[in-house]
Formats: structure tokens, sequence, C-alpha cells
């Protein structure tokens, strides 16, 4: 029978309603696709609390995943497990009522892994896009990855890398990143009149960015190759450039000294930071004037550096990129940077590290790779992290800088529209509408509606079998999952067997080996055997025959 329906899209994200990341990702690209009127849209929003009155506003379908805080029993599940605030508890209850034909997540892989293990897995197609920040990726992720039916990026050299480690075997589709605001993000008319205004010389040259102060911006590098840059640099403009840091400090996470640094390198009265006053709403440029100063605009000892993408708001941020005359983003790594995008949009030629995202946005943006040094590597992950190169940067930017101001109007005016061409929601939206479009819907009589399908775990294991073999036959005979009998779940169970011992991990599940590391970092050893492992294999038999019962329960008879 012909299946008319429209194709049924879940997007597993932050509430809409919210500002992070990922919650602008959703409200933008979800109100374009509701706009299209081609799909049946449905939000699962984590940490939008329950009955919060903005969801009512929300036109397509919704489901919060916190839990009714008069409801005991929900406090006590969603309590149960740490993977429950991104949306696990909630995920087959909501699948099992929408019914999608795909589901879409686009979060970091401890966020979203819990998908590919649902016991529903089989009944839609999973299309992830993962953020890449650095190469190689872990094993694990990639395997997640692979059992993805779609691979989106949030840049190109995201997908390049898990193509590359999977051996061509990711079913890569296309990048599909977060758009800027090109109307809030716009070069202002008189660059001059503004940085008089913010109390700047109007020839003034600023060298700007905006960076969350956290280990892996190099803050240290960047200073140190701003002083070298008025020290040695160009004598044209050795005495009017300017060092804008729009970031935070002190802050709660492991974070660099930033008064210090300057003071080390002599440059304190030539570096701004922006001070936002609660009080009367006043941002301003300002050398260092400790962490809490007075304000000059009403007097009182209330402004502070900001939290640089939530403290201030998006015009004020627009007007910091204004008083830029270049954009360097500075880190080790980027899964995205979108200070970078929304600096091109403003008309500010981007320098970047050239790794990662970086490397990717910088050319797209139409700016200037600095090149890398060397690599370090993460202990945690194993990645490489990028060391650049101080004097190419000093180099680069003095060139720039000495350029006649037409010019520097120019490289601004090819950044932004490096951004119209390739960061617009209005792209990223077509992206996944293209993607929705190609994916024919499966009748449901073959999923949602499908005959019961009951694992009947076989406890007769074969005696004399070695610890692969035995993970491997218990994955078929005990859990049911065939599918999972060569996977990296079932080789870290032989290893972890092997060994005696586990390091545990979220959701407790050995299986994932680093899921502690977005969390947790502490690893927890307890002794394993076969008997906990036969114990796991149950569980997960248990847990497909109970979401199977509901199924069937809820079916179309
Ligand atoms: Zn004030």
């Amino acid at each position: 029978m012909f299946d008319a329906r429209k194709p049924h899209v879940l997007f597993v994200t932050e509430a809409s309603y919210l500002s992070s990341g990922y919650s602008t990702y959703a409200a933008e690209v979800l109100k374009r696709l509701h706009a299209t009127g081609r799909f049946e849209l449905m939000e699962l929003g984590c940490f939008g609390s329950f009955a919060d009155p903005r969801a009512a506003g929300i036109p397509w379908r919704y489901a919060s995943a916190m839990p009714d805080p008069n409801d005991p029993e929900q406090v006590r599940r969603y309590d149960s497990n740490p993977l429950n605030k991104f949306g696990q508890w909630r995920f087959e209850d909501v699948c099992l009522d929408f019914r999608p034909d795909v589901v879409v997540s686009y979060r970091d892989w401890w966020y979203d892994e819990y998908i590919s293990r649902s016991p529903l897995r089989q009944l839609f197609h999973w299309a992830h896009m993962p953020a890449v920040d650095a190469e190689p990726q872990l094993d694990q992720w990639v395997a997640t990855y692979l059992d993805a039916d779609a691979v989106f990026g949030y840049t190109d050299w995201g997908l390049e890398v898990l193509r590359r480690q999977s051996g061509g075997r990711v079913r890569a589709v296309a990048a599909a990143p977060p758009g800027a605001d090109t109307a809030v993000f716009a070069p202002a008319a008189d660059r001059a009149a503004f940085k008089a205004a913010a109390g700047l010389p109007e020839d003034a040259l600023v060298v700007g960015t905006v960076m969350r102060n956290q280990a892996r911006k190099l803050f240290p590098d960047l200073i140190e190759a701003f002083a070298s840059l008025v020290r040695e640099g160009p004598a044209a403009i050795r005495s009017r450039t300017y060092l804008y840091l729009h970031t935070s400090y002190p802050e709660t996470c492991p974070h660099w000294d930033l008064p210090a640094l300057v003071r080390e390198h002599g440059v304190g009265h030539r570096t701004l930071f922006t001070y936002l006053c609660p009080s009367c709403g006043a941002a301003y440029p300002s050398p260092f004037a400790d962490a809490r100063a007075i304000c000059r605009k009403c007097g009182r000892d209330s402004a502070v550096l900001p939290d640089p993408t939530k403290g201030v708001t998006r015009d004020t941020l627009a007007k910091v990129y204004n008083l830029f005359d270049c954009y360097v983003q500075y880190a080790t790594n980027e899964g995205f940077g979108m200070p970078a995008v929304e600096a091109a949009a403003c008309g500010v030629p981007v320098f970047a590290v050239d790794y990662s995202a970086m490397g990717d946005v910088v050319r797209k943006v139409a700016g200037t790779p600095v090149p890398v040094q060397r690599f370090s590597r993460e202990v945690q992950t194993g990645r490489k992290l990028a060391l650049p190169d101080n004097a190419a940067l000093v180099a680069v930017l003095g060139r720039f800088l000495l350029q006649p101001e037409a010019m520097r109007l120019r490289a601004g005016h090819l950044a932004r529209k490096g951004v119209l061409e390739h960061y617009t929601y209005e792209r990223t939206a077509a992206v996944w509408a293209d993607h929705f479009d190609s994916v024919k819907p499966r009748p449901h009589r073959q999923t949602w509606d499908a005959p019961a399908k009951p694992v009947r775990p076989n406890l007769s294991i074969p005696d004399g079998l070695s610890d692969e073999e035995w993970v491997r036959w218990g994955m078929c005979n005990v859990a049911g999952r065939p599918d999972l009998a060569d996977s990296f779940t079932a080789m870290r169970m032989a290893r972890d067997l092997n060994w005696g011992q586990t390091g545990g991990g979220m959701g407790g599940m050995a299986f994932n080996d680093a899921t502690a590391l977005g969390v947790d970092t502490d690893v927890h050893l307890t002794l394993y055997d076969r008997d906990k492992a036969l114990k796991q294999l149950l569980d997960i038999a248990d847990l497909h025959n109970r979401w199977d019962d509901e199924r069937v329960r809820r079916s179309d008879p």
C-alpha cells in the first residue's frame, strides 16, 4: 500500500529555547525545516525543565528530557544514570510515541552514543554529526560513527578524518555547520568613529580574539606573539597596535592567568579586555583593571570580564568584533569555532591555526592559515594538539596591518562573502532537508508495527571457549545481538575479561571505555569475570525484551 505520510524526524538536542550552541542550532535548523511543511518534526530537548512555559511556543512536537519534579519515580529514574541528562531515559519512550523514520543528533560522542545502543536502534535511520576537533579520533568513537546510517560534519576536515580513519567505511554525507546570524554580525559603517567612541585612538590597529579562558586556547602564545609584534614589528604600526582579548577571568575551569601574562610580556597598557557592568548594562574595552572594576558609566563597583559567548548580548558582541582590524583564532584544536565565523561575518579578516576546524574555517572565509610548528599528544585521548609557529603569526600580522586600509577592507569583504557562501542556516537546513528526502521511510509493519521479536537467552554456554570466543558466543546467543559480535563493545568485554578488571564508565556499562572523559576523570576499577559479563549480556537481552514488549503493546493491531 502506498504510504503518503511525511518523513518523521526526531532531533535529539538541547531544548531549542535555551541559549547553548546546540540549542541555537536546533532552533535555527528546525525553524527552517518546519517552514517547508515537508517533514513531521519532533525535538527531544535536554536541559529544558519540565513544563517550562517557553516550550509551549514551539511549533513542532517537543518532549522535555527532564523529569517532573513532583513525580518521585521520574526523578529517581532520571538520577539513576548520568547519561539521562542527555536524554537516554526518555529516548525509547519518545521513539515509540513519535515513530521516527530518522533520528538526528549532533553532540559530542559521550552525549549521544546511547542512541547506537538503543534496543530500538534497528527501527530508525540514524543521522549523526559528531564534532571532530582533532585527530586521530578514539577507535571507540569511530566504531560508534560506523554504526550511524549517515554521518555529517561540522567541517569537511572532520569528515575527512573519519573517512581516513575508517578506511572509507563511514557513511559520510556532507558538512552541515552552524550558521552565523549575518544580520546581527555585519560590518559597521564607520570603524574609525566606532573606535573613537570606544575610547581608542582613531588610527589604532586592533588584533582581536573572542575565546573562553580555558586550557586549549593559546593565550600565552598569542600574548607572546603580540609582544614581539609591538617590539620588533614594522615601525609604522608598532606604536598603534593593540591586542583585544574578549574573554573571561577568573574562570571556574583551569584557566590562564591573563594579568600575569600581559605583565610578563610588558604589554599590559596595550592589551584590552571587555568589561561588562551588570548594574547598568554598559560594556566597554579597558586595560586590565582587576577582576572587578569601577564601571565607567555608572560608577558602581560592579564591572567584570564576561563569559565571552554568554555574558554579553549578541549586539554587543558584534560591536566588539567591529573594533577588530583582524581576528586571531589561536588554540590547540577546535570542533568548530563560531567566533571566527562571526568575526568574518563582521568583515574582519581571520588568522587561524592551520589545524582541525580552524584550518577548514579559515580557508572558507578567505583568511590566513598560521602554520603548525609541532604537535603534542593529549594523554586522555591520544589526540594531536597543535602548537602554532608564533614567529609566522608575527610575520603575517605585520604584513597585513601594514597594508593600506582599502586593502584590509577588501580582505574583510572577502571574509564576509565566505560566510555568506558557507555558514548560513539556510544552507545547513537545506543540507538536512535534502538528506531526509533521500531516506526512504520503511513501512511501519517492518519497524514500529513489526511482530514481537523477543530474545530468549541461551545459557547453555559451551565449555572451553577463549574470552574472545565466549564474548562472541554470548553476544549472539545470550544478548541476542549478533550485530555486536565483532563490535568495539565486544572487544572491550574480551579485553576486560582477560584483564580481570574493568574501568566501568558512565551509564553502568563496562563497554564505554572513554565515556568518563567528558564528565568524570576518575576511573574506578572493579573486578570483572564471566559471571559479571554474563549479567551484562542478560541486561542487554532484558532491555531489548522490555522495549519490544512495550513496542508491541503500543503498535497498531
Ligand atoms: Zn555600570
